[in-house]
């Protein structure tokens, strides 16, 4: 074989390897979804997502939710269950390398879901909060109270139930934490369904921004729970959800370190 057929074999290799690799990169995968991001330089709403309780079963579903998406999450995480439950702690590893991902603070005991005593002792709920934050190497000073919709951003923002508002006010005063409650709540019915369906949930996140409902104007905070995401149902439900909040031109997606007051 001559030396000039020779390099354009090498040649037309190289062609058709860089053809196929461009092919790999850039073919959309079933599995993953098309996340939209828009500059959206003229946004008027900032939407927070979070999700309470992980890491759970459901966290599984969650984690790869946020991160086929892209879309910003802030995660208030429960340290006794990932304690005492070893198989849950690959859930908490994702969490942790998850970068679209802010983990926040819900408390080591979750109250043992005896949220009245809990809260009948605002420094035992102070020591909870800490424990958590050690056990779970928690590095971002946001959190939320088990069981009550509490807010203490600083001293004049303050909401909520008079001795849950307390432990709240401990945390915030002696360890510099943000307690955020919710605006909204996705709801599921015990099965996997996300309850009413995602157009409804968007057209009321809307309405309670465009009528100034929310705790501040313009904001809103929206709950759901790990656990509701035990199945691609209610994955798909969120993922659909996702896909409109990211269109709206109107509105922007963060984490809650970007809450303004
Ligand atoms: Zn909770």
């Amino acid at each position: 074989m001559n030396k000039k057929v020779l390099l354009w074999l090498v040649l037309i290799f190289l062609v058709i390897d860089g053809a196929l690799l461009v092919y790999k990169i850039t073919k959309p995968s079933k599995k993953h979804p098309t996340p939209i991001h828009k500059e959206k330089p003229h946004y008027k709403y900032s939407v927070f997502l979070t999700s309470d309780d992980g890491p759970l079963v459901g966290s599984r579903y969650l984690h790869q939710i946020i991160k086929d998406y892209e879309v910003p999450f802030t995660l208030f995480l429960v340290g006794k269950p990932v304690n005492s439950d070893s198989r849950l702690k690959p859930y908490l590893i994702n969490y942790k390398n998850n970068c679209y991902a802010m983990l926040g603070n819900h408390s080591y005991s979750h109250a043992n879901f005896h949220y009245k005593k809990f809260y009948t002792n605002p420094k035992g709920v102070v020591q909870d909060f800490l424990k958590n934050e050690k056990i779970l190497d928690i590095n971002f000073s946001v959190a939320r109270l088990p069981g009550r919709n509490v807010w203490v951003l600083d001293n004049n923002h303050t909401k909520g139930e008079p001795n849950a508002l307390k432990a709240a006010i401990l945390l915030n005063k002696e360890h510099n934490y943000k307690v955020f409650g919710w605006d909204y709540e996705l709801r599921h019915n015990g099965k996997g369904k996300v309850l009413k369906s995602v157009k409804e949930h968007y057209k009321r996140i809307k309405e309670l921004l465009k009528n100034g409902k929310t705790y501040t104007k313009n904001q809103i905070v929206i709950l759901m729970h790990d656990q509701m995401f035990t199945n691609d149902l209610s994955s798909k439900e969120l993922g659909e959800l996702i896909l409109l909040l990211q269109d709206d031109e109107e509105i922007k997606l963060k984490k809650i370190d970007k809450y303004k007051f």
